[in-house]
């Protein structure tokens, strides 16, 4: 039965244990990659439904053929690990995971398992799992899950949390405390806003951004996220005892803590569906995100007869609800046109309430998307947010009376032919003063990482723009206070500060100003590589094709883009204009401080679409830090780097053991060395 359905989906012809084997490695190759992502980067690159999917199918293979079990398998161990960012911290009572499970059937099941027990029903927050210690009432150390057995000690982190007591009344010489800490939505929303606006990262979610804020070095970045927390378990305690998982939450509410919120106590199945339906229409309109509900068997000695397994205890489950979707009509498809002249189509729709929030935009991303999809204006969609947070058109429900839909000829903001340049399924406008690119543009080059123009956000470009203050950008080094005070809500000090911003920014390293010019292919790495190579503007913009030959890993893809860029008479112009405004153009550093001997007698195997930096860049970068780069995995590859979609290099590294890092993986190497 399970077999034939793997083989609908085409990836098995038979149920051959070798294809089956080769499947169950690719899949914990696959899941060992994303956890790593998910919980020690803070960066997922998959939605969790797909992580999930993933898991499943993993799950019910071992199931079928229990000869492939492994006590390493992802299925038997808790996700995540400890950094060495962190003093480690071991955990008396181990910080175990959750069984899932996703249908109703399943709960049901588990109900019947236990047989006129009480369970008591809660919402599963999407946060970050933590510990807490109070000796003799006072909070003594706090740390993260890790991986079950040793998390981190984030004490004064988790002590900048304002909800979290520091002192609490209790008759316990000891008592352990678990719980989730989370971003509020709102927050959320305000950080990445602010991030942007700063020209900085923005988190994908939530529950990373809740990570990424908790699991810093720096307690007051902590203490600047507005982070709250839920507790929803006594680990341990001495002194005091519970019969019940309901009394020990209540007597924890007593002592002053943000309880697991509104958990209900329900006998027999019934009771426990109609708690979980009730969460489920909550889920979309709470404060916080929830991806699921967990019940739980109320009685602690009944929980202590049902034991646990080496990930997860027998006596709860995690219900996963599904993402939900709704149907709406799309009215209208808008083109907006990018930095690089990128054409992107958004869907305009009725709007629908989804996971929250009233939803009337979605991306269609591009024509391939659109034709696979055959989404056409007057079409009634299927919509759903991905991850609770992304609105995405699932499918076409029923078409009305639309023509298939074509991307425009031509540019909607200039009006010059669009291209689909060669391996891209994006159409892009190649005109370089098309008004539409001259916003992205200045948002880029006065962003943190280029120019770094503090105040220089883009609701100040975008007036300064359509004042006609800026047509290039040189124009920001020639704009004075009188400009800047003038825009609306702009004080004279504000104005003040941002021309001293300006001023600073003419000083910034060359590499700065190479990132700024926003050239195709050309990352912040590979910036810093051309100023340490050329040392200055006037010898970069005069470089041929084959100097750059002599910079180890510089492709030819990243040499073309970066002599076609100053080939233009717009390059060369906007660079003179700057250079007399006073833009510093020579290399302080040279490029010797970018370079190192860190990576010395490693190999590395690039594969997948990492985020921000194309392959090259990171070949480039592994290179100038004395690291080799190899195209294929074999037994000498010390590690594979990986991005999304990695394929088949990811499973033949697994199958020779090769360790299997992300970006940030590499960069923690070049960081910690
Ligand atoms: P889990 O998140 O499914 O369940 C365990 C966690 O639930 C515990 O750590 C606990 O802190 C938390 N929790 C929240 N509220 C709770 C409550 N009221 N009672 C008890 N526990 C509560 O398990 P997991 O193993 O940490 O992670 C799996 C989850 O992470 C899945 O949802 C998966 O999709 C996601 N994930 C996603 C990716 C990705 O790449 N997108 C990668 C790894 C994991």
């Amino acid at each position: 039965m399970q077999v034939s359905i793997y083989l609908l989906k085409g990836e098995y012809f038979m149920p051959d244990t070798e294809i089956i084997t080769e499947r169950i490695k690719n899949l914990r190759a696959l899941i060992e990659y994303h956890s790593n992502a998910y919980y020690n980067a803070d960066a997922p690159e998959i939605e969790d439904d797909e992580y999930d999917a993933l898991m499943r199918e993993l799950r019910e293979l071992e199931q079928q053929y229990p000869e492939l079990r492994d006590e390493n398998s992802p299925t038997v161990k808790v996700g995540g690990s400890a950094s060495s960012k962190f003093a480690s911290v071991e955990h008396a009572v181990t910080m175990q995971s959750l069984r899932d499970v996703f249908s109703m059937e399943e709960v049901e099941q588990f109900c019947r398992d236990f047989e006129g027990a009480e369970f008591v029903v809660e919402k599963k927050i999407d946060g970050l799992s933590v510990s807490l210690e109070y000796t003799q009432g006072v909070l003594t150390r706090g740390s993260t899950r890790g991986d079950g057995r040793v998390g981190e000690d984030i004490t004064e982190n988790l002590m900048t949390i304002a909800s979290i007591p520091h002192r609490i009344t209790t008759d316990a010489q000891f008592l352990e405390v678990r719980g989730e800490v989370y971003m509020p939505r709102r927050t959320f929303a305000g950080l990445n806003q602010s991030q942007e606006e700063n020209g900085l990262k923005t988190f994908k979610n939530p529950r990373n951004a809740a990570a990424g804020s908790l699991r810093q070095k720096d307690a007051s970045i902590t203490a600047s996220r507005g982070l709250d927390i839920f507790v929803f378990n006594v680990q341990q305690a001495r002194g005091i005892e519970f019969e019940s998982h309901s009394q020990s939450l209540e007597y924890l509410a007593a002592c002053g803590f943000p309880v697991s919120p509104e958990f209900t106590v329900a006998s027999g199945y019934e009771e426990v569906a109609a708690a979980i339906e009730k969460i489920g229409a909550q889920r979309g309109a709470l404060e916080y995100d929830i991806d699921g509900a967990v019940i739980k068997i109320n009685s602690l000695s009944l929980r202590e007869s049902a034991g646990v397994t080496s990930k997860f205890p027998k006596w709860a489950v995690a219900f996963k609800y599904p993402p939900e979707q709704k149907q709406t009509v799309l009215r209208d498809i808008e083109i907006t046109v990018g930095r690089t002249g990128v054409l992107t189509p958004t869907g305009v729709f009725d709007p629908v309430m989804l996971a929250g929030t009233s939803v009337s935009r979605a991306s269609l991303h591009n024509q391939d998307y659109i034709t696979q999809k055959d989404i056409r204006i007057g079409d009634t969609v299927v919509l759903r947010k991905a991850g609770e947070i992304i609105p995405e058109v699932v499918s076409v429900a029923a078409h009305g009376d639309g023509e298939p839909y074509m991307l425009p000829e031509v540019c909607p903001s200039c009006g010059e032919k669009v291209f689909r340049l060669e391996d891209e399924a994006a159409l892009r406008c190649l005109n370089p003063d098309c008004p539409a690119q001259l916003l992205r543009n200045i948002i880029h080059f006065a962003s943190r990482d280029a120019m770094d123009i503090e105040g220089m956000g883009p609701a100040v470009i975008e007036q300064l723009i359509s004042t006609e203050k800026i047509k290039s950008p040189a124009d920001i080094y020639s704009l004075t206070e009188e400009d800047v005070a003038s825009l609306e809500r702009m004080g004279r000090k504000s104005a003040r500060n941002l021309i001293a911003a300006i001023e600073r920014s003419k000083s910034n390293d060359l590499y700065k100003l190479i990132f700024a010019l926003g050239i195709r292919h050309i990352g912040e790495s590979a910036s810093r590589l051309l100023a340490g190579r050329f040392g200055s503007m006037q010898a970069l913009t005069e470089a041929s094709a084959g100097s750059f030959a002599s910079i180890d890993g510089f492709g030819d893809i990243m040499a073309e883009a970066v002599v076609d860029f100053f080939s233009t008479t717009h390059a060369r112009e906007l660079i003179r204009r700057l250079a007399d405004c006073g833009v510093n153009m020579t290399a302080q550093n040279g490029g010797e401080d970018t370079s190192s001997n860190k990576l010395d007698g490693l190999t590395f195997v690039i594969t997948g679409t990492l985020e921000g930096m194309t392959r090259d860049e990171a070949k480039a970068l592994i290179l100038a830090n004395g690291g080799k780069a190899s195209g294929s995995v074999s037994k000498k590859t010390s590690y594979l780097l990986a991005g999304e979609n990695p394929g088949s290099k990811l499973t033949k590294a697994e199958e020779l053991g090769v360790k299997v890092i992300s970006l940030d993986g590499l960069y923690a190497m070049l960081e910690e060395n």
